[in-house]
């Protein structure tokens, strides 16, 4: 079976939507997605609703349940917080019902599905170094364990040194971001896992970035977030 594991779309149409057709095009069995639907870009009930068209499995994002409850996005930086309340207010009600329904974790025969880290997922500490990762290998049971959160995609062997997909080994693997990438590569970002080979690919891709940034400006939402998606930062 291969697997397209998507991450982070934050409300970015033109990025889920071509992430979408290269996973068709590489021959995607199932979808899955790690959460962050939501929060700074302009589209989100469209997102919301391909994914939950689309993925047949789902985890929640901090930013997805900064769209439930408002409450929830105090600690964001400014402009995380005026996409979040608008976020809030566009979002219909069948939306924000199926993003209140998205557990935290999903455990498959496999591997683990969580947005930011398996040890603690509700407080959304990130795995940004090989020291973050080792601990975190003790709390989830499968072979491999899917994050996303920081944006930047890797590949983190149980050893620490193995920083490239193999078998017979644990491991982290961060997906990258779909719709807001933040490793410097605007390109759209997300893996593919083909259970059978047991082999992982990061696929980067072009896509309409101008069109996707002109909609957070359209809706009003602050310039900054248009601006950094040309930038992946
Ligand atoms: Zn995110």
């Amino acid at each position: 079976m291969r697997i397209s594991i998507l991450s982070d779309i934050h409300s970015n149409y033109e990025a889920l939507v071509k992430a979408l057709s290269l996973a068709d095009q590489l021959r995607t069995d199932e979808i899955y997605c790690l959460g962050d639907i939501v929060g700074y870009g302009g589209s989100p009930n469209e997102c919301v609703h391909l994914i939950q068209k689309r993925a047949s499995k789902c985890v929640i994002g901090n930013h997805d349940l900064a769209a439930v409850d408002t409450s929830h996005a105090r600690c964001f930086t400014k402009h995380g917080t005026v996409a979040a309340e608008w976020t809030h207010k566009i979002l219909t009600k069948e939306n924000l019902d199926y993003l209140s329904s998205l557990p935290y974790t999903s455990e498959l025969e496999l591997l683990t599905l969580v947005h930011a880290n398996p040890a603690k997922p509700q407080d959304w500490g990130y795995i940004s170094s090989l020291e973050d990762a080792l601990p975190q290998f003790a709390h989830f049971k499968t072979p491999l364990c899917f994050i996303g959160h920081s944006h930047i995609p890797f590949v983190c062997g149980e050893d620490l040194k193995t920083l490239y997909f193999k078998k017979d080994l644990r491991f982290i693997i961060n997906v990258g971001s779909v719709g807001q990438p933040r490793d410097g590569n605007p390109q759209l970002s997300f893996g593919i896992l083909d259970t059978e080979t047991r082999t992982y690919e990061n696929i980067r891709s072009d896509y309409d970035v101008a069109s996707a940034a002109q909609t957070i400006i359209d809706h009003g939402l602050p310039r900054f977030l248009a601006d950094r998606l040309f930038l992946g930062v």
